[in-house]
């Protein structure tokens, strides 16, 4: 099983406006200097991916680790 989630690419701003943009709060902005997936939550609905102005999000599949 995979599942599509949004990867945090290097260089965010930590502006904000992909956490605002999730619709289920699955994005925070860790310590003020980048933004965090929650990989658990995330459904790979993309909005973060289209609202980030600097560009820097994209939607990936990711392997489902189940123990
Ligand atoms: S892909 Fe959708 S659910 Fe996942 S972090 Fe971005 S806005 Fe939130
Ligand atoms: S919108 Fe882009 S630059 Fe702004 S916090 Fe999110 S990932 Fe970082």
């Amino acid at each position: 099983m995979s599942k599509k989630i949004a990867t945090i690419g290097p260089n965010c701003v930590a502006c904000g406006v992909c956490a605002t943009a999730c619709p289920i709060g699955a994005i925070r902005i860790d310590r003020g200097l980048r933004a965090v997936v929650d990989a658990g939550r995330c459904v790979g609905c993309a909005r973060c991916e289209r609202a980030c102005p600097a560009g820097i999000i994209a939607i990936t599949e990711r392997q489902e680790v189940h123990a």
